[in-house]
């Protein structure tokens, strides 16, 4: 099994598939700009989508304001047609899913939103591990957000065609969250997918399990403040059928012996762990439709709850490297100038790069590809 690349952008985890009830790919919005451009077709779009928004009960009123600035957005056709369905493995997904970083993070977020998720998993019985768990693999804690306009990611979206039908339905859903006043068009962003605020909900999604925790009339899951997304997450898991104090599941071998027998036991990747799992596993694939995905989130949880990582190592990769010769590797291109980004162990394309700089540098042909060679070229200095 694995997932693809869709799944798994830089920042965000989750998964578009269709028919799935939630989309949110985002990449850092940093390289790409998201301006509307004129865009005659697109116009004659909205202009007959607005009586369908109409009958479909949005007011007048809120159909103007929504689409006073809103216009096409290239950016977005763009990303929708570069989904390269690259894999990735279980143990880079874990490298990024449950790196240090965000491990440490999410233990500071514990302690910070104490008493708030304390209430929240009294209210909803969802473990509050697990909730902050989903907010860090969908927003990296709020960090990521996103910053695309709604209104007019969607209409773009449904415009283009390719998935208009769904998009359309977006469209339609967050024009009902305007027409209910829960937020306003120039504080509704999200990704370039239209997937919305900490824990990354499209707008069906937010209609469907949005929640107003903090009881000041609006749902607000797009604010710094975290509360209604939160709750809105853990609501979500709850109406999907979590069973309070089961497990997701774990490591074969482990404690998950005492939990009685699996639904399922998954080795995504060999050699590598081999996890069972429960009926909450597949409450987590709900939320976003991956095995990875779930095991993510589960996996995450059980860190920030104290437990340790997976104990059986994988192996090599098709390179002949393991982890922590990635890792090495990175930490060596960077001590020479060819950042890496961060030394998580994942080859991307800023690794891919920094290997092609320095294969350059030292007058190697520049294939930028890891390998053992190239290792042991860096050791030496
Ligand atoms: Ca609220």
């Amino acid at each position: 099994m694995q997932v693809t690349r869709r799944a798994f952008a830089l920042g965000t985890l989750a998964l578009m598939t269709s028919g799935c009830m939630r989309t949110l790919p985002t990449t850092p919005a940093a390289e790409t700009s998201y301006r509307a451009v004129p865009n005659a077709g697109f116009d004659a779009w909205v202009a007959g989508f607005k009586p369908r928004a109409a009958s479909a009960g949005i007011s007048q009123a809120t159909l103007d304001r929504a689409f006073r600035g809103a216009g096409y957005l290239p950016d977005v056709i763009e990303r929708d047609r570069n989904q390269a369905e690259f894999t990735r493995t279980l143990e880079d997904y874990l490298a990024i899913a449950a790196s240090d970083e965000r491990i440490a993070t999410g233990r500071q977020m514990l302690q910070r939103h104490a008493g708030l998720l304390d209430r929240i998993e009294a209210r909803y019985g969802v473990e509050k591990e697990v909730v902050v768990a989903v907010w860090g693999l969908e927003s990296r804690y709020g960090a990521r957000r996103g910053d695309v306009p709604v209104i007019s990611a969607v209409s773009t979206l449904a415009y283009d065609g390719r998935r208009g039908a769904f998009f359309e339905k977006q469209l339609i859903a967050a024009l009902k969250i305007l027409d209910s006043g829960d937020t306003t068009p120039d504080r509704m962003t999200g990704s370039w997918a239209g997937a919305m605020g900490h824990t990354q909900f499209i707008p069906t999604s937010y209609q469907a399990y949005a929640v107003d925790f903090d009881g000041d009339g609006r749902r607000d899951i797009w604010s710094d403040d975290p509360t209604d997304a939160l709750a809105s997450a853990a609501a979500y898991l709850q109406r999907s059928g979590w069973r309070t104090g089961q497990p997701w599941g774990g490591e074969l071998g482990s404690q998950a012996a005492a939990w009685g027998t699996p639904l399922q036991v998954l080795q995504p990747q060999v050699p590598g762990p081999r996890i069972a799992v429960f009926h909450n596993f597949n409450v987590i694939k709900r939320y976003n439709n991956s095995d990875l995905y779930a095991i993510g989130i589960g996996h995450l949880s059980d860190r920030l709850a104290g437990g340790g990582p997976f104990r059986t190592a994988f192996g090599a990769d098709a390179t002949g490297l393991t982890l922590e010769d990635r890792k090495e590797m990175q930490r060596l291109l960077t001590a020479r100038g060819f950042d890496t980004g961060g030394a998580d162990g994942v080859i991307g394309s800023k690794t891919r790069a920094a290997i092609t700089g320095f294969q350059q540098s030292v007058g190697l042909p520049a294939t930028g590809e890891p390998s053992a060679a190239l290792l042991n070229r860096l050791r030496r200095g």
